[in-house]
């Protein structure tokens, strides 16, 4: 292989070295120099500010913006996370960690048989790529607009557990457990099909715990009719 610096490689016998010196800046314009450095500096001071202000001022987000996750709940309350961890196997940072368990009557938490008893995401870890939230099949799992809340005084303040990453029970809705609309398989809960809590998970939880304060707020709805969607 030829050296592409050797003269030989020139026709005029003059390597790269010899043109890039030739390129060199003129004694005077080396005196400039730094004035024009400084021209540079000046101009920028006349420019708009672009500093964003974070923490004082919260920054204006991109739509799709990847901010802390949320664990999703169904419109009646229950969790969608059913324990699968997908989530945790596509994770490239090994920042999420779940313990599955099974509902049991009584002890409903998600619709079908398992719910995620442990979730932990170790903020320490995670690169926001997104990857856990394409893995999720119930789209239990996704990213909010939130950033101004993963800071901690210490590593364990930033292992996020469940109950801090839970969204908020929807509005009418009531708190996990519960049992299941009545009449209803997770495949129904899966297809939107359940629009709200019923009277009868109402009644249910009235029973289980009166002083469960989403009671106060719950607003039945209609149980769906399967047979009728079914037809359509
Ligand atoms: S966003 Fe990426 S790094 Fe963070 S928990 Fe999800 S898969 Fe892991
Ligand atoms: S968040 Fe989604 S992917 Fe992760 S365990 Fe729950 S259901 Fe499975």
């Amino acid at each position: 292989m030829t050296d592409q610096n050797s003269p030989a490689s020139h026709p005029q016998g003059e390597s790269k070295h010899d043109q890039w010196l030739a390129d060199a800046p003129s004694t005077l314009g080396r005196v400039f120099a730094p004035v024009a450095g400084y021209g540079v500096t000046i101009s920028s001071i006349f420019r708009p500010t672009v500093t964003e202000q974070y923490p004082f001022v919260r920054p204006v987000l991109m739509p799709r913006y990847h901010g802390r996750h949320q664990l999703n709940r169904y419109d009646d309350g229950l969790e969608r996370c059913i324990g699968c961890e997908l989530c945790a196997w596509a994770c490239p940072a090994d920042a999420i960690y779940v313990e599955a368990a099974s509902n049991a009557p009584g002890a409903q938490y998600s619709p079908g048989e398992r719910y995620g008893r442990v979730y932990q995401i170790n903020y320490l870890r995670c690169i926001f790529c997104g990857m856990c939230i394409e893995a999720c099949p119930t789209r239990a799992l996704t990213m909010t607009h939130e950033i101004d809340e993963l800071v901690g005084p210490s590593r364990g303040g930033l292992i996020y557990e469940k109950q801090d990453l839970l969204a908020p029970v929807p509005q009418g809705g009531l708190d996990a457990p519960h049992p299941m609309v009545e009449g209803t398989e997770d495949g129904d809960y899966y297809r939107g099909a359940v629009t709200g809590v019923t009277q009868a998970q109402v009644d249910w939880v009235r029973a289980h715990r009166p002083e469960d304060p989403t009671l106060a707020t719950a607003k039945p709805v209609a149980a769906p009719d399967l047979a009728k969607e079914a037809v359509h």
